[in-house]
């Protein structure tokens, strides 16, 4: 049985402080202060009472579980898995469970808030919460991620439900962890519960769409961009960085509609190519080369940083949180950044963005497509029917660009960026329906 900490208010692991486990940005900020200024921010545009403030930035519940998990070597190790309900005044919660090293209770406290905010924005009825194990995925055979997966769900299995808390997949895990939580959690319930995670393979009820559909919210939330700033995209040029499952899908679909990618990479190598990357040959490439870029031949090889400050007129960071600095940002060549990760951008780069004209579409509004077409699965779940790839790719497409123009429009009425555009179509609604509730 694994050991559960369950809190209403912050919690830290092994003991320790919650700075000594927060994870700073180059600022030394946390990615939980990062959530803080952006909330700050929009709090100055819309001015919503003193009492939302204070619920909207603290979450609801935090979970810390000890997970033992029985080794090949036959050794117990123990793993510290973590699930955070930031809200539940729109609906169930809703958000992935990521496999890192660096998964710790702030980075999962910052991702839970996003979600909130991201299933706000595109306006599908839920609340938001994220989750996490502390390991490295690819150090563990498939039997030790199966029994940790399980052991995990088992642990969770009070807080997990189809009308509860929906987990799906994120950095690190996929249609294959889906799969088995979905089975521990039936299992330990004694029911078929199709519903209670997302992102799962299509013969266990999974979506047509759901894994292109982080990619192709991109995609969708690029073009919209483009058409507000005159940017045309049969002649625009974009660096992909990250080619895991949204950055690979991102960078297919841009290709397809006519951008050429100059630049690609992930954490293993980048390339440049003036001419333009060959995206089925890299896709081909990591397919059957482990899952990464390293080795291919595409590109002139290139550092992590040239890929940033590319000659390019848009970049898609489709990786991990804190990459654009200050320093990027002053330096950037790109005139639209397209934000795939989840806070690729620190809190002290927004201003010099927004100083350079550089339009930012940030993550809880761009990244937004994966848990669009999540809704979609759960909503198919719940009636054991299914919609073809076509029908859900258009009702996703039109939902992006809803969301899309929704924010457009408080960033003008506000005189602000994108984010704080976004945080305010988020914060409005949140703000009304945690009027209606009332408190209890
Ligand atoms: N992990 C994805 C995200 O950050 C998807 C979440 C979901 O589908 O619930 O948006």
């Amino acid at each position: 049985m694994a050991n559960k900490k369950e809190v209403g208010a912050p919690a830290s692991p092994k003991g320790k402080s919650a700075s000594a486990t927060t994870k700073a940005s180059h600022s030394g900020q946390g990615m939980f202060d990062a959530v803080l200024s952006r909330l700050d921010m929009a709090f100055s545009k819309l001015n919503p009472s003193y009492n939302f403030q204070q619920i909207i930035k603290n979450p609801q519940k935090q979970v810390v579980v000890s997970l033992p998990v029985m080794m090949d070597n036959g050794k117990i190790e123990v793993f510290q898995g973590y699930r955070i309900i930031h809200s539940t005044a729109l609906g169930p919660s809703k958000g992935g469970i990521r496999y890192a090293m660096d998964v710790d209770m702030d980075e999962v406290k910052a991702l839970s808030a996003w979600m909130t905010f991201k299933c706000a924005i595109a306006n599908i009825p839920y609340g938001g919460a994220k989750g996490g194990i502390q390991c490295d995925p690819k150090k563990l055979s498939l039997g030790e991620l199966e029994r940790l997966t399980r052991a995990y769900t088992a642990a969770m299995s009070d807080v997990f439900g189809v009308d509860k808390d929906i987990p799906a997949p994120d950095m690190g895990t996929s249609k294959r962890e889906m799969a088995w939580i979905v089975d521990t959690y039936s299992k330990i319930h004694g029911i078929d519960a199709p519903g209670v995670v997302t992102g799962k393979p299509l013969t266990l009820g999974g979506s047509k769409g759901r894994e292109a559909a982080t990619g192709r919210g991109v995609m969708i939330s690029c073009l919209e961009a483009m058409k507000k700033i005159g940017m045309n995209h049969k002649t625009a040029t974009c660096a992909v960085q990250g080619f895991g499952n949204v950055g690979s899908s991102a960078a297919r679909l841009l290709n397809a509609k006519g951008i050429k990618i100059l630049a690609i990479g992930d954490h293993t190598a980048n390339f440049y190519n003036a001419k333009g990357i060959d995206i089925e040959a890299a896709l081909k490439y990591v397919k059957e080369n482990g899952g990464v870029l390293k080795g291919f031949h595409g590109g002139e090889s290139i550092t992590g940083e040239q890929l940033l400050l590319a000659d390019v007129d848009v970049l898609v960071p489709a990786a991990v949180q804190n990459v654009i600095t200050a320093h990027i940002a002053e330096n950037m060549k790109a005139k639209l950044v397209v934000e795939g990760a989840n806070g690729p951008t620190v809190a002290e780069a927004d201003p010099i963005l927004f100083e350079r004209k550089i339009t930012v579409v940030p993550d809880i509004l761009a990244n937004g497509g994966g848990v669009t077409v999540s809704y979609f699965e759960w909503v198919q779940n719940k009636y054991g029917h299914y919609w073809s790839e076509d029908e859900v790719n258009s009702k996703h497409d039109a939902n992006m660009a809803n969301a899309f123009e929704k924010v457009w429009y408080n960033s003008q009425k506000f005189k602000t960026n994108l984010r704080t555009g976004a945080y305010v179509t988020a914060l409005e609604k949140l703000e009304k329906a945690v009027e209606y509730r009332g408190n209890f």
